[in-house]
């Protein structure tokens, strides 16, 4: 057995980069996958058909020499489009100008666009290969199983599970030593419905302005350069741009009615009539660019939300989880994969140093990750209610008004939280941190004013100087 043969069970996205990165650095890589190869079968994708990529994700892909191929891909998003009920919408940018924005890129592409560079790098991949279970003695077993229901083994020193949140090696780790896992529900879930490119609008169904942006040559219904969001209190919809000009919405209900019977549930939002019905209510405007609501709405399932919690994400040096097998999060913060993607980096520098001694390399890297994946799982369900509520709150658009004067006059201690998460690679642990700190700070200086013009900046400076340390260049 050669300390250098890693094995991966799961080519989804951090599998992908992590069996790139180990492979550029010279291991001898085998990565074994569920699913059949999406360059032959097409991607079989399941959950979110796009994501935001943000600064720490496109980090992971510059160190695997991945940013043009990505980028070519990726659409930009400057700011939320939040679209109110009453119909009119507003750009709130996320950072200062275009170099602070995030990336709308398809999972597929990626996915297929990362498994290519892991191969060309010299990585063995093994598709329909769907782990079954482990036996962990001197070294660990792994069983495949194919889709035709045909057995296969794999030994090896150790093994990594990049086998996403329902991970099976989680599942066989944890019969050999408890890890501690607890998974806890949002009691929300989502559904995927779709805005056509505008060529592909039926043309009896198609808007009027969609008709004149189309016959401008234009390819998107609605703003392309931002993440659309349609809050509405305790749900929402949100829409990403794909390149090829549509947009994947995503309707997020609560699962079970609550207390308010105007609030909507998937219990009660149970057909496509009844899905009409919600957009007519609530996401009016809406409505028209989702030509195919009803058929959406009947093909895609109800997807589940949760967090996973674990106390330990190895097994002495016999295994290790990364990406969403250790830490799956709510999606509010755009961040899963982003996280994932600082996962495979961190691992990779990991086994350059220590290459022979994965017990060493998966402690450390637990180490440093579960502080970090624990604080982005934590923002990402607060930026739950943010995205949903607080960007149709004036006294959160206050605040926030407030944050980007305090930032731009204090550039070295006041970084709004949301910034610090997207555009920089501060540990998540130290955004979590600081951003609580500037929250309270916020809050003091905002009560009992309505305008940003009521606020004593000088006197807010002098707060920020006294209360926030400079951040760390
Ligand atoms: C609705 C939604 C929206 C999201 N939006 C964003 C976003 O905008 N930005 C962001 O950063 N993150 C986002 N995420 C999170 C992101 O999707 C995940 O964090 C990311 O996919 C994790 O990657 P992974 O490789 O760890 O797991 P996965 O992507 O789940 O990949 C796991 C792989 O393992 C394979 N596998 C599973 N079981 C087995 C088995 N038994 N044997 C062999 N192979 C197996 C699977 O087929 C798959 O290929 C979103 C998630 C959801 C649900």
């Amino acid at each position: 057995m050669n300390r250098n043969d890693i094995t991966i069970v799961g080519a989804g996205l951090v599998g992908a980069l992590l069996a790139t990165l180990l492979a550029q650095r010279g291991f001898s890589v085998s990565v074994f996958e569920r699913r059949s190869d999406p360059r032959v079968a097409g991607y079989v994708g399941g959950r979110s058909i796009n994501l935001a990529l943000a600064e720490r994700g496109l980090y992971g892909l510059r160190q695997a020499g991945m940013t043009e191929t990505v980028m070519s891909l990726a659409v930009m998003m400057r700011g939320r489009m939040v679209h109110h009920r009453d119909g009119h919408t507003e750009l709130l940018r996320y950072g200062r100008d275009d170099s602070e924005v995030i990336w709308s890129v398809s999972r597929g592409r990626l996915n297929t666009a990362l498994i290519e560079a892991a191969e060309r790098a010299g990585a063995r991949f093994e598709f329909d290969r769907r782990l079954t279970g482990a036996d962990f003695d001197d070294g660990v077993t792994l069983r495949f199983q194919s889709e035709s229901g045909d057995a296969f083994a794999q030994r090896g020193p150790f093994a990594i599970g990049a086998d996403g949140a329902g991970s099976a090696l989680r599942v066989a780790m944890n019969e050999t030593q408890p890890l501690g896992e607890r998974i806890e529900p949002l009691g929300h879930g989502y559904k995927e419905l779709e805005i056509p490119a505008l060529a592909d609008f039926p043309a009896a169904t198609i808007p009027q302005a969609a008709a004149a942006a189309l016959a401008r040559g234009e390819r998107f219904a609605i703003e392309p350069n931002a993440l659309h969001i349609w809050p509405r209190g305790n749900y929402m919809c949100i829409a990403l741009p794909n390149a090829e000009g549509s947009f994947t919405v995503t309707l997020f209900l609560p699962n079970h009615p609550g207390s308010d019977p105007a609030t909507p549930s998937f219990a009660t939002v149970d057909s496509p009539a009844a899905a009409r019905a919600l957009f007519e209510r609530d996401f009016a405007d809406a409505l028209p660019l989702i030509p195919e609501l009803e058929a959406d709405f009947a093909a895609n399932p109800v997807g589940i939300l949760a967090t996973l919690y674990l106390d330990r994400w190895h097994l002495d040096r016999r295994a290790l989880l990364v990406g969403d097998a250790a830490h799956a999060i709510v999606p509010f913060h755009g961040q899963g994969m982003n996280c994932g993607f600082e996962d495979a980096v961190e691992l990779a520098d990991l086994f350059v140093a220590t290459p022979d001694d994965s017990a060493a390399v998966f402690a450390e890297f637990e180490r440093r990750r579960r502080p970090n994946a624990e604080a982005i799982a934590a923002m990402a369900l607060e930026n739950y209610v943010e995205m949903r509520d607080s960007v149709a709150d004036p006294a959160f658009l206050l605040r926030r008004e407030l944050a980007r004067k305090l930032a731009e006059r204090n550039p070295d201690r006041f970084v709004p939280r949301y910034s610090m998460v997207t555009f920089t690679r501060i540990p998540y642990a130290e955004a979590y941190a600081r951003g609580a700190a500037q929250e309270r700070l916020l809050r003091e200086l905002t009560t009992g004013h309505e305008r940003i013009g009521d606020i004593d900046l000088a006197a807010a400076d002098a707060k920020v100087r006294e209360q926030l340390k400079p951040l760390a260049s």
